[in-house]
């Protein structure tokens, strides 16, 4: 039964789910679409148009089920014969995110317009994490980011990840003029603190002293002291760990007088960052409590799991004074090492690098997406029934996962790949010459099982980190005008971290400029359990995202902003227009981390080196395959693999 406080929160109103049946419908393959997207074509009357779909997307319902049945290994036991299409390809690509897409485009460049390609996709839309989320709010589109925020990584993009960039058309250099940088600070708005009182005794919005927490505005800058005054009159914290948090930031202490840095690096490089703030600097727990999810959007999870020495790296409190060398030390994650070339290479769409797998699609299939830029592609309106037509070379073919990749014959002289895939409730297969497996390093030892067993093994290893990426629409963002924030660290809650759109206007897109418009909020959560090795820590995670109905993630959206925005007259029930929750159980690719990967501290043979070798007529892509979960090494795994099947 709902309760007053249900009502309050806006959970007794239809609108999500009412939108989540939003703008779905029957152009192409009705007959073929799984449940789910038939039962939001029935409810509908518009096009196929999977972006426009709110309520539970990334991993969405009726994507996933097919390949745990498959891990199962309970499959093949309902799967009735298998219907051969008579489809034979030159290329079939498993997996239709940057990586698959990009596959598909290097073999293409190679291979002619006329090879005949398949790319295959589990989920209702392409580009994998690099998802689209549109809303409507009145006659306005806004338009979110599911997953990939942007072009951006902590190394340089190698010179065929920046071509690739630059063959799609986008003008990396010409970001500034896009972005209006002040907006938010124009208007008194900076990064603040939530703090919760079930976990520091009151609800409390605090203006952040430092950029900690990150903060996807990008222009964080630093404190001018008004912050910390502050924080250290009302942050909700003990006298002592305020005073201790103080000093953490400020004090430029060596805690480790008499070692030289390459063996302080050292030690770091074994010493979680938790460990080193209790042991090392001495902190009151508050203050590690307080750091705990400082790191999770990008490591997915917390102090007690990172490295001292890649906290350093990223910029975390204590580090000023220890007289450590620049440059990274041994066993430090790629995600914790500075550069300052890769820092000026960014791009944010609207719809983050969903953009560049737009891109990709129109080189590939032209008719899908009208429009010949990459700045007319931000408003451009997909055509999905233009993906997968018998009269094109080129066919991306969604809601279907791939079950079997076999050679037709022994794998060292065998001339075609048998592929087949499940595509609702029917399984099918077609044969090609060579076959990219471009999906989750996870799922290939169990579709592709005649690879060597050391190779299953290290695939394995590739499992993803566990996030939900929620966009959620709201009326106008005049609280958080109020409020003096358009970015929230909130250490202890469901999403931990908050941030109103960057403003970006491209093409004919327009940003919210003006607090009374409409816009979309972007939250993160990395769920996770502290405490434990960190592949323990997203293994947990994962099965807590599989299990958590979307109703529970509703209203924990809901009472956050309820509580963190209450104050500045943001009403759920009146103010959110639509939430989509971006389930993504298999997110990042996993990236080496000294205090759990002996092999990164010591060197050798990297599972991901061992887990991309080619076998037989398949080659093996993914960012997972560079272990650097970045859409750069999505694209340079794609190039290598694509020339791995080249070039035999
Ligand atoms: C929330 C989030 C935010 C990110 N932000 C950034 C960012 O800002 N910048 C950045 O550079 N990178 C970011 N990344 C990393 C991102 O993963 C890469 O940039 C890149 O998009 C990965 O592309 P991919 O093709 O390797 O993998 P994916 O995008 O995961 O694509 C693989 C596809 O294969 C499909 N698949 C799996 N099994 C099967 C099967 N059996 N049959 C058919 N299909 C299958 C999957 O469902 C998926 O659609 C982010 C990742 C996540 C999850």
């Amino acid at each position: 039964m709902p309760d007053s406080r249900d009502k309050d929160l806006g959970l007794t109103s239809s609108i999500t789910r009412r939108d989540f049946l939003n703008g779905v419908a029957v152009t192409i393959g009705a007959a073929l679409a799984p449940p789910h997207v038939l039962a939001a074509l029935e409810a509908s009357g518009g096009d196929y148009y999977p972006p426009a779909l709110t309520g539970l997307r990334g991993s969405h319902p009726g994507s996933f089920e097919v390949a745990h049945t498959v891990r199962d290994g309970t499959f093949w036991q309902d799967a009735g014969k298998v219907n051969d299409t008579g489809e034979n390809y030159d290329l079939v690509v498993v997996g239709g995110g940057i990586s698959g897409l990009a596959a598909a485009y290097y073999f293409r460049k190679i291979a002619g317009p006329k090879a005949r390609i398949l790319v295959l996709d589990n989920h209702d839309d392409f580009g994998g994490h690099a998802k689209r989320n549109e809303f409507r709010s009145g006659k306005r589109t806004l338009l979110g980011f599911g997953g990939t925020y942007s072009i951006e990584s902590p190394a340089p993009y190698s010179a065929v990840s920046k071509a690739m960039v630059e063959e799609l058309g986008i003008d990396v250099p010409s970001y500034p003029k896009f972005v209006t940088k002040d907006l938010y600070r124009s208007l008194g708005m900076r990064s603040s603190i939530f703090f919760d009182k079930e976990n520091f005794g009151s609800d409390k919005l605090v203006t952040n002293p430092l950029p900690l927490g990150g903060g996807e505005d990008g222009y964080n800058s630093a404190d001018d002291g008004s912050g910390w005054k502050q924080f250290l009159a009302e942050a909700p914290l003990s006298e002592k760990a305020k005073q201790d948090f103080h000093r953490l930031c400020t004090e430029k202490k060596d805690y480790l007088p008499g070692v030289n840095s390459e063996e302080k690096k050292a030690r770091f490089a074994r010493m979680s960052y938790a460990k080193f703030l209790t042991d090392v600097v001495a902190v009151d727990p508050d203050v590690v409590r307080l750091l705990q999810t400082a790191p999770h959007p990008l490591f997915g999870v917390g102090i007690d799991a990172v490295a001292a020495q890649d906290a350093w790296g990223l910029g975390l409190p204590g580090f000023d004074g220890m007289k450590l060398d620049p440059g990274p030390g041994r066993g430090m994650n790629r995600d914790a090492i500075h550069n300052e070339e890769a820092e000026k290479y960014f791009f944010h769409f609207p719809d983050g690098n969903a953009s560049i797998a737009r891109l990709m699609v129109r080189k590939l299939i032209p008719e899908t997406i009208p429009g010949n830029s990459a700045t007319d592609v931000v408003t451009a309106k997909a055509d999905y029934s233009k993906l997968d037509q018998p009269s094109s070379a080129t066919k991306i073919r969604l809601n279907s996962t791939a079950v079997r990749v076999k050679h037709n014959g022994d794998p060292a002289s065998a001339k075609e790949v048998e592929i087949v895939y499940a595509r609702d409730g029917k399984t099918y297969s077609v044969k090609a010459s060579h076959c990219i497996l471009a999906c989750w390093h996870v799922v290939i030892p169990y579709i592709a099982e005649e690879l060597p067993d050391q190779q299953k093994e290290a695939l394995g290893e590739a499992a993803k980190v566990p996030l939900l990426y929620t966009n959620v629409a709201i009326r106008n963002w005049t609280a958080f005008q109020k409020l003096g924030t358009n970015s929230m660290y909130a250490p202890a809650c469901y999403h931990t971290h908050l941030n109103l759109d960057l403003p970006v206007s491209i093409g004919d897109y327009e940003c919210s400029r003006k607090p009374e418009d409409p816009i979309v909020i972007h939250m993160v959560k990395t769920p996770c359990k502290p405490g434990r090795p960190a592949r323990d820590q997203h293994r947990i995670g994962r099965m807590e995202l599989f299990s958590t109905k979307f109703e529970t993630m509703e209203r924990n959206i809901r009472e956050q902003l309820a509580r963190s925005l209450g104050l500045g007259g943001f009403d759920p029930a009146r103010d959110i227009e639509a939430i989509t929750v971006n389930r993504w159980p298999h997110g990042y690719a996993y990236e080496y981390n000294s205090l759990w990967d002996k092999f990164w501290l010591e060197g050798g043979e990297t599972p991901c080196e061992v887990a991309r070798k080619p076998f037989g007529r398949l080659a093996i892509a993914n960012s997972d395959a560079g272990a650097y979960a970045y859409t750069d090494s999505a694209i340079d795994q794609a190039y290598r693999a694509v020339q791995e099947i080249t070039k035999a």
